[in-house]
């Protein structure tokens, strides 16, 4: 059997390890020179937006003997808003790094495969699909799915970030919400250690965000990060990645072809979370070459997962600095904080707090948009 994957990124090496592992080596055509060659980011996956998994890497260790390791465990997340912060202070998942790092996450999963990869691809997804009885598609984005009509581009999103150099505590990640600075976008810090970190703010490319000048929004919210964090930081890297999509496949397979990783539409739009379920999709994609599982069947929790997202996205949007405020300044109450961590804790809760908040938050923006509609 004939298999090429296309894209060694984290979902397309997942699947080469499953088939692997079913005795079937497929050949992997990646356009760059060597595995995750691009900028060191650090990323981060929270168990709590998986349920009802409980702890995301021991769940891929223990059931599809991927082994990961991470920078570190996460046991508190700092939130700040324009006047408060709050923090949960539970396990809720961990940091990782991403790119030409020799621990990121692909060159991880690169040392699990035996197979060659051929770098330096200029192959077109026909030609592959001509060549072979099975191609995955792993490039990490939905241009592909787009092109062959199999994609629902939700938006777009502007990520500028940094690599600077501090003192942090790696088990602390930062997540920064003030729509004064980042309309309806976010910034977050994710320590690579305690000397590096990477520092990003990430929004929409609404019509009123494309007229601001990134330059101005980053200078202030670099700022205010180096303010919250009591440091004069110093930049060492710069990465800015434009008109990022965040969408999804209608048909997460057609014929011998499989759409995994973001051209399947694992980017969470509500926070930008994707590596998790782009592990997954590589492997279900492997289930389904090798007959053990149906990809659709195996796929339908993600698209609940990602309208979820969607929901939660728009939700966040329509918050105000003030409402932002009221919700992370009682994070930090005694009830709530007990309630939240006790939600959180990647050990013991399995509750799926996405899926039981979507239809309240689904009521709020309805809401709104009625609001919206009759103030016009
Ligand atoms: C700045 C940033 C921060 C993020 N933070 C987080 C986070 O904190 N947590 C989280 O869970 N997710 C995060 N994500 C999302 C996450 O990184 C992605 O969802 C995930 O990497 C997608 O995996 P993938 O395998 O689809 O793509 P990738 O891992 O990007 O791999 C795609 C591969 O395909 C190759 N390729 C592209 N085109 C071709 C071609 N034509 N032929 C051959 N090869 C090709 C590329 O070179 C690359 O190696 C972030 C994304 C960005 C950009």
């Amino acid at each position: 059997m004939k298999v090429a994957i296309m894209g060694a990124g984290i979902a397309g090496l997942s699947c080469a390890i499953t088939l692997e592992k079913q005795g079937i080596t497929p050949t992997i055509f990646e356009k760059r020179n060597k595995v995750g060659d691009r900028f060191i980011n650090a990323e981060s996956m929270f168990s709590i937006l998986d349920r009802p998994i409980k702890d995301n890497l021991s769940y891929i260790s223990e059931n599809y003997n991927i082994n990961l390791k991470p920078i570190d465990e996460i046991n508190k997340l700092s939130i700040h808003s324009k006047n408060e912060i709050g923090n949960i202070e539970e396990k809720i998942g961990y940091t990782n790094i991403r790119g030409r790092h020799e621990n990121s996450y692909e060159n991880q999963l690169a040392k699990q495969i035996k197979c060659n990869i051929n770098f330096n691809s200029n192959y077109e997804y026909e030609e592959l699909c001509k060549n072979f009885d099975y191609v995955v598609l792993a490039t990490g984005d939905g241009e592909y799915a787009s092109h062959l009509g199999n994609y629902r581009c939700d938006l777009t999103c502007t990520i500028r970030g940094v690599t600077v150099e501090g003192e942090f505590i790696t088990s602390n990640p930062h997540i920064w919400f003030n729509y004064d600075i980042i309309p309806k976008g976010y910034a977050w810090l994710i320590p690579f250690s305690e000397k590096e970190a990477n520092l990003s703010i990430a929004y929409p490319d609404y019509p009123d965000n494309i007229k601001l000048n990134i330059n101005d929004m980053w200078d202030r919210f670099y700022s205010l990060a180096c303010k919250d964090s009591d440091q004069n930081f110093k930049i060492t890297d710069k990465f800015e990645i434009t008109r990022y999509m965040m969408g999804i496949c209608d048909k997460p397979k057609f014929d011998n072809t499989y759409f995994v990783g973001n051209c399947f539409g694992t980017i969470s739009p509500g926070l930008g979370f994707g590596q998790f379920s782009s592990i997954l999709t590589g492997v279900y994609a492997a289930y389904d070459i090798c007959k053990m599982g149906c990809y659709q069947e195996l796929t339908k929790p993600l698209f609940e997962n990602y309208n979820n997202s969607l929901v939660l996205r728009k939700f966040l949007e329509n918050l105000t600095n003030d409402q932002l405020d009221f919700h992370i300044k009682n994070l930090d109450r005694k009830v709530i904080s007990k309630l939240v961590d006790k939600l959180c804790e990647t050990n013991n809760s399995s509750i799926d707090i996405l899926k039981l908040s979507t239809p309240v938050m689904k009521l709020w923006n309805e809401y709104k948009e009625f609001k919206g509609q009759k103030i016009q």
